[in-house]
């Protein structure tokens, strides 16, 4: 059985990378949306909230799983059974950063880590674009996933 886990933020879960895990699922047989849970950034509430929202959203794929987690990501991956790490990336920035966590990733352990590049029209989607706008009061919607 194929697993993939897809570590990240996710404040908040982008139509980006929404993308990347529907790009993923004819390669894998099982995909882990994975939020890391980093106390100091942010309100456990609000985090709890979006895991549950993302839950709803993928509650018709069996295929993904939606969870959280505060281990290293390589032993977070491994106790869910995942022998890959699911990553996008936008530019060369981005490149750079993934190829270097991946790197230490095959350091540590036996997990590959596998990326897909954005496609053209999701290459300008961020997170933290979408936390800006909408702190500005802009309407973010098209940026985010809506429940199916
Ligand atoms: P992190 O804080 O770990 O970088 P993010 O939630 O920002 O987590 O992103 C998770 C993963 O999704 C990263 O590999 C990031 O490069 C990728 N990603 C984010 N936005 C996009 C997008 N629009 N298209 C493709 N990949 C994306």
């Amino acid at each position: 059985m194929k697993v993939a886990f897809f570590p990240g933020s996710f404040n908040p879960f982008t139509v980006g990378h929404a993308r990347i895990v529907e790009r993923a699922l004819p390669l894998f047989d099982k995909i882990i949306i994975a939020f890391g849970i980093n106390t100091s950034k942010e309100e456990q509430s609000s985090l709890f909230e979006r895991i549950e929202e993302l839950k709803d959203y993928y509650a018709s794929e069996p295929k993904v799983g939606v969870i959280s987690y505060k281990d290293l990501t390589v032993d977070a991956a491994r106790q869910h059974g995942a022998k890959f790490i699911l990553r996008g990336v936008r530019s060369i920035a981005d490149f750079e950063y993934e190829r270097n966590i991946a790197d230490i990733n095959h350091e540590l352990s036996d997990v590959e880590t596998v990326i897909l590049c954005a496609e053209p029209q999701y290459a300008i989607v961020s997170s933290s674009m979408v936390r800006e706008l909408a702190h500005f009061g802009k309407d973010v919607s098209k940026y985010l996933v809506k429940k199916k």
